[in-house]
């Protein structure tokens, strides 16, 4: 997790690190693979294409995923960079190169893989000045002339903590033969406010230049179109246009309620969501966890698991401790009023060049009704700083070896900053892949299990940020719409299986590090390595979120008097600046493989259901009477079931809720939350259909709930409309489920009598 809008942030010593355990085996539930693919020396291995076949979704369809701008990968190459050198008495488990011969894609390969030219030269960026954006060369480039942008580096380096921020500011005054905000607004005309953008300012800046967007640094008297915030929905009142944040997505992507999330989707479907570590809530859940483990040691007594106790809404591995014994979690005051995940470690990662490294993957969460997601093309390798070794009672403290937070190692002495992608401690996740694929690693899998990752987790996060959603922004009222840059925090475990470690809500998007010229005076220095991957992924989200695209498309789709055969433009043919840029790094996953993955929106489900009974709008709890409606207008009560049971039920789990001290928008007023609800449900649902596994028995009760309430909304309509029933042929018999609807989720709407009395019919047979 990162802090929101800071810089690099705490040091070491934030980090304690300690433990007690002798052993270093694995939980059973994340084993990992048997084939060593540890990544070693890299001597002699030449530069290595991934083919031209592009990242094809396995078993999702025949459309290919295209890989990132995969650069050839120099390996070994920078006589300064370490992790080259291979520390002896290790690296004796690499992966059989399956191809080793160099695979050079030609201009053409390349275009005809997806991958853009101008993001697989390395002479291009060579000849730019450190730090300049890769613009194509018919786009005016916004930023000063090298030597301009070095001297102004020298003037910020003088004033040592300089914000990015005003260096940008700076910058985008003095640029020589800069086209004005003016001139830039009459060839586009797209607004964007960027006086809350704080540390992904400077990023901002270069992608509004190469889109000739018009900035405005200080805010705006007259609404602007887009609303660039650095930290969160609230950083100033909106009503209009779109802003860059979710309400509510900073509490739901916390460790804990990711966490919870997870469990959720885990307890409905198992096998779908063992890419995330088993987690536990400290304190409230400590005496499961002692009780779990001792279980699992006891039948199995040769796991000898590691963990990881992450404190929640920490960051940058502040307060993080390994343990081998769910006796060493130090309960001593930090986790009474900190509460924290403790979570199993996964102790066999990837390594490279000895090294443990996580990836960075952006995604954005571009519309959340209907959900559409895009996973940007690359990302950012973060490496540890001393070669890993699995954990053992002496090295359990060693958080250059175990924590791949950019934040601590560049605390290390061994901490290495590279101009190049493919060396250093900060390196793209395509230089990783394409070093992969040069021995012969299956990338496409990789790429497959990766974005199924991120959908499922995404659809895990969905009904809460729909809560606050509505809560926020409710229907019917002004508002802005939304959409997110999400930063996915992945670890590759030796077998290439991708596991989620977090999701941050303000992923950094710095382009600039600090380097310590001498003790106290910090110089800004660029990094190529963040402004290649992150100024693509701000530009280009920002281009899918065009107004005036929009209301072209709109335009487009509306536009009664075009000639039949006439030719149309695509939708995504624009004119203008954006005609000259790179291809989108953003590509679109979801609802591209929507029909893979609907059916685990049952949660999604849920949740429409108690939104329609939360009753008075901006709320995010249910009162006791909502509660109650829900039961009556679903017809869940029954001889079995009295009203008298369901109160008790909404108090004993509303209650307990409530006394988890969870941090939540309104922690402190009564009432059930989302989470509850679903707790409630589900307890419903096994209740009704016993026999069933529990995604049966929930999807079973969705539809029953579903049907029934479009019937009552039916009965409303047709009232409406004077096609009154009898009242007796309203009335439900059966429990039974309806049709199941895999891709469906919202409740029904009918429109016409016929559906209506259809569905009457079906309710009443109960079939
Ligand atoms: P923070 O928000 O403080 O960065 P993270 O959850 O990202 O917390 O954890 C910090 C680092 O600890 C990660 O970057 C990763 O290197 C390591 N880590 C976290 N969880 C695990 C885990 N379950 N197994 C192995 N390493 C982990």
């Amino acid at each position: 997790m990162e802090p929101a809008g800071t810089g690099t942030g705490k040091g070491a010593e934030g980090t304690q690190l300690a433990g007690m355990g002798t052993d270093t085996m694995e939980p059973a539930e994340l084993g990992t693979g048997t084939e060593g693919t540890e990544l070693t020396g890299t001597e002699g291995i030449e530069p290595a294409g991934m083919g031209t076949e592009g990242i094809e979704q396995a078993g999702m369809g025949t459309e290919a995923m295209e890989p990132a701008g995969l650069e050839p990968a120099r390996l070994g190459t920078a006589g300064t960079e370490t992790e080259g050198t291979e520390p002896a008495g290790m690296g004796t488990e690499g992966i059989e190169p399956a191809r080793l011969e160099p695979v050079r894609l030609g201009i053409a390969e390349m275009e005809s893989a997806g991958l853009e030219p101008a993001e697989m030269e390395p002479a291009r960026e060579a000849e730019e000045p450190p730090g300049s954006p890769a613009l194509p060369a018919e786009v005016p480039q916004g930023g000063p002339p090298g030597r301009e942008r070095e001297q102004e580096r020298g003037r910020r380096g003088a004033g040592a903590q300089g914000s990015a921020g005003r260096a940008a500011r700076g910058r985008a005054r003095r640029a020589p033969g800069r086209r004005s905000g003016g001139e830039s607004a009459r060839r586009s005309g797209v607004t964007v406010d960027s006086s809350k953008a704080k540390t992904s300012l400077e990023a901002l800046k270069i992608s509004l230049r190469q889109l000739r967007w018009k900035e405005f640094p200080f805010g705006r008297r007259l609404p602007c179109d887009i609303y660039w915030h650095g930290v969160s929905f609230h950083d100033s009142n909106i009503f209009s246009g779109q802003v860059n944040k979710f309400p509510g997505m900073t509490e739901t992507v916390r460790k804990i309620t990711l966490s919870r999330a997870m469990r959720t989707m885990r307890d409905l479907f198992p096998l779908e969501y063992n890419f995330y570590p088993r987690s536990w809530i400290l304190p409230e859940e400590l005496p499961l966890f002692v009780a779990e483990v001792r279980t699992m040691k006891d039948s199995n007594p040769s796991w000898k698991p590691t963990f990881i106790v992450k404190p929640d809404g920490g960051c940058q591995g502040d307060g993080i401790y390994l343990i081998k014994d769910p006796s060493d979690i130090r309960l001593t005051g930090s986790i009474q009023s900190r509460p924290a995940v403790v979570q199993e470690y996964i102790c066999k990662p990837l390594l490279v060049d000895k090294l443990k490294f996580d990836i960075r993957l952006y995604v954005l969460l571009k519309s959340l009704e209907p959900l559409e997601i895009y996973i940007a093309k690359d990302g950012l390798s973060r490496f540890c700083t001393e070669p890993y070794q699995e954990p053992t009672l002496k090295n359990l403290h060693q958080v250059f070896m175990h924590l791949t937070n950019y934040s601590l190692n560049i605390h290390s002495g061994n901490f290495i900053h590279s101009a190049s992608a493919n060396t250093g401690s900060k390196r793209t996740f395509s230089s990783i892949l394409c070093r992969l694929s040069s021995r012969g690693a299956d990338v496409k899998k990789l790429w497959s299990d990766i974005i199924s990752l991120v959908i499922k987790t995404i659809i895990a996060l969905t009904p809460e940020l729909k809560v606050y959603y509505q809560s926020d922004i409710p229907a019917g009222k002004p508002g802005p719409t939304c959409f997110q840059i999400l930063g996915f925090d992945i670890l590759l475990m030796k077998d290439l299986k991708p596991v989620l470690l977090e999701v941050n809500a303000n992923p950094s998007m710095r382009i600039e590090h600090e380097q310590e010229l001498s003790p106290g005076v910090f110089e800004n220095v660029p990094s190529p390595v963040d402004e290649k991957v992150k100024v693509a992924v701000i530009r280009d989200t920002l281009r899918l979120m065009d107004p005036q695209k929009k209301k072209r498309k709109d335009t487009q789709c509306q536009s009664p008097e075009r000639a039949p055969g006439a030719i149309e433009e695509p939708l995504d043919a624009v004119p203008g600046p954006e005609a000259a840029l790179p291809s989108l790094c953003l590509k679109q996953v979801f609802p591209k493989y929507a029909r893979h993955f609907s059916y685990l929106r049952l949660v999604d489900r849920v949740a429409a259901l108690f939104i329609r009974f939360l009753g008075v709008k901006g709320t995010t709890k249910l009162g006791p009477t909502g509660f109650r409606t829900f039961i009556r207008n679903c017809k869940l009560s029954n001889s079995n079931f009295s009203m008298a049971a369901v109160d008790i039920l909404y108090i004993d789990i509303t209650r307990r809720w409530n006394s988890m001290g969870i941090d939540h928008k309104e922690s402190g007023t009564p009432g059930m939350c989302l989470q509850a609800f679903v707790e409630a449900f589900f307890c419903l649902a096994q209740k009704k259909y016993k026999a069933l596994p529990l995604h049966k028995q929930v999807l079973s009760l969705i539809e029953l709930c579903e049907c029934r309430l479009a019937a009552v909304h039916g009965k409303r309509l047709v009232w409406g409309c004077g096609l009154a029933q009898p009242r007796g042929a309203l009335r439900a018999s059966g429990s039974a489920p309806g049709p199941a609807r895999p891709h469906g989720h919202q409740v029904l709407r009918l429109q016409k009598p016929a559906q209506l009395r259809a569905l009457m019919c079906r309710d009443r047979t109960g079939s």
